[in-house]
């Protein structure tokens, strides 16, 4: 079936110092693989989506980007040159590729401003964030304006995963567990609720954020979100239990899991509506996830929707 896929990296000139990190943890035969794929928007990425049936690319900076840059005059002048750099790549193919932003969060009325041209000069469909900037949580206060401006301009945020800004006691032994095979996620779960309980979502009601990896274990733990949740104390008081919040602002991908349970248990928790494909390029198998969604147990209504409707209603595709 025909797909567009949303969670979809490439490297920007300027950029390779920023991956240091992700390349530490990796095997060094795979990572050679994503440091040829990254940088490319010809042959190698055009074959993987042809034999996909992936008609449409959304295209981001791969993790963590800007993120990680101290300066932050330096992080506003690159964040501008990838987005341009972005605009470029997409132009030579118009009807395959799409773009996030990527933003210098360090200021966040420069990444206000940034996130706009790139809406309504560059034709981007949203932006995509790499977890917190230098330890900042995007609940923070200093934040709101920008939540505004996203809300105003009517496009959803992607939280992509990042490494935690400090080291958590419990990985000390297991320093392996940090990255992407577990540690990721908690760090992704938790900036997600961090959006939750700050009131977010009580201030901007149709504010819609996107979680990959099959939500990031979040559709798994609804019901005890809300259970203990109901007896703790708060400092903020919510409007809603915290699932619907869950359910109302935050949307999935299925980027870098390819497995019936936690996809079944995400439309049964979320909505068939709030569930679109994804790969993880280069980082996962495309023909593998492609496989998965193909071969998944859903009606045919229901594929259609995940595979390439949801993308089209959200991202306001043509
Ligand atoms: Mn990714």
């Amino acid at each position: 079936m025909k797909k567009i896929a949303l969670e979809e990296h490439f490297m920007a000139p300027g950029f390779e110092n920023y991956e240091a990190d992700v390349e530490k943890m990796m095997d060094a035969r795979a990572y050679k693989e994503f440091a040829l794929r990254l940088p490319e928007f010809a042959d190698l990425r055009l074959q993987a989506m042809n034999n996909a049936e992936i008609e449409m690319c959304v295209l981001s900076q791969t993790s963590p980007g800007l993120q990680t840059e101290k300066d932050t005059a330096t992080a506003i002048r690159k964040s501008q040159e990838a987005n341009d750099f972005l605009a470029q790549q997409i132009q030579k193919h118009p009807s395959r590729f799409a773009g996030f932003a990527h933003l210098a969060m360090q200021d966040p009325t420069a990444a206000a401003k940034e996130l706009k041209r790139c809406i309504e000069d560059l034709g981007f469909k949203g932006a995509l964030v790499n977890g917190h900037t230098n330890g900042v949580y995007l609940d923070d206060q200093r934040y709101i304006p920008f939540w505004e401006t996203l809300n105003n301009l009517d496009v959803p945020l992607y939280l992509h995963p990042a490494d935690s800004f400090d080291k958590p006691h419990m990985y000390e032994d297991h320093p392996d567990l940090m990255g992407p095979t577990w540690g990721w996620t908690v760090e992704t779960t938790t900036h997600a609720l961090r959006l939750i309980v700050s009131g977010l979502f009580d201030r901007l009601p149709k504010l819609k954020v996107i979680l990959g990896h099959m939500g990031e274990a979040l559709p798994f733990m609804l019901w005890r979100f809300d259970s203990r949740w109901q007896i703790g104390k708060h400092s903020k008081k919510l409007e809603k239990p915290l699932s619907q919040y869950v359910k109302d602002n935050i949307i999935i991908t299925t980027s870098g899991v390819c497995d019936n349970a936690p996809l079944l248990c995400s439309i049964e928790a979320l909505g068939a509506d709030n569930i679109l494909f994804s790969t993880d390029y280069p980082f996962e198998s495309t023909q593998i996830a492609a496989d998965f969604i193909d071969k998944a147990p859903l009606s045919e209504d229901v594929r259609k929707r995940i595979c390439y409707q949801n993308a089209q209603r959200i991202l306001k595709l043509g």
